[in-house]
């Protein structure tokens, strides 16, 4: 399958329901693999299937302080925590900005593994984030819709400007330390 092309914001791809996954034979596995290596090159510490234009439920998650990337198919958030906190957030599919998201502190996950088998996580600090932004995805949000609307107008203008300069340019300017998701 190789690398995958992500699907930036504007594509009603982004905006649509993902489908639960019934079967768990080789092409999810590809797939999974995929998703790791493409989100990996763009820099990004997780990715989720219709970022790729995959409408199913499955999305990869890979921290630096973790060794190994996690993925998690037909995730369901089942607890969430009454504290809320605010983190910056960022996204593969609207490169270039960023802004903070206040969300749960924590949330309980029930998901399948790779291979179908069901697993309850308790997901704190950053993966606590990170499963709540790709859990999003899964139900078409994104991170943008959940700030408020005069910042999010703001932050869409900056979005636009960088995406036309981009193309113009073809310039591919990397998040520096930035932590996408
Ligand atoms: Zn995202």
């Amino acid at each position: 399958m190789g690398m995958l092309d992500i699907i930036t914001i504007g594509d009603e791809v982004l905006r649509e329901k993902a489908e639960k996954i019934a079967s768990f034979g080789p092409e999810i596995r590809i797939l999974a693999d995929a998703m790791i290596e493409s989100m990996r090159s763009e820099r990004g510490i997780g990715l989720a299937g219709p970022q790729v234009g995959v409408l199913k439920k499955i999305f990869v998650v890979d921290l630096p302080e973790e060794q190994e990337p996690r993925i998690f198919l037909n995730p369901e958030i089942i607890e969430t925590a009454q504290e809320q906190t605010y983190y910056e957030e960022g996204c593969l599919s609207i490169p270039g900005v960023y802004e903070d998201v206040l969300r749960p502190a924590w949330v309980r996950i029930q998901a399948q593994d790779i291979n179908g088998k069901a697993f309850t996580l308790k997901a704190e600090g950053m993966l606590g984030r990170v499963v709540q932004h790709e859990n999003d995805h899964l139900q078409g949000v994104l991170f943008v819709d959940r700030i408020p609307e005069e910042k999010r107008d703001k932050l869409l203008n900056i979005y636009n400007k960088k995406a036309k300069i981009k193309i113009k340019g073809k310039s591919k300017s990397k998040s520096n330390n930035r932590r996408i998701l």
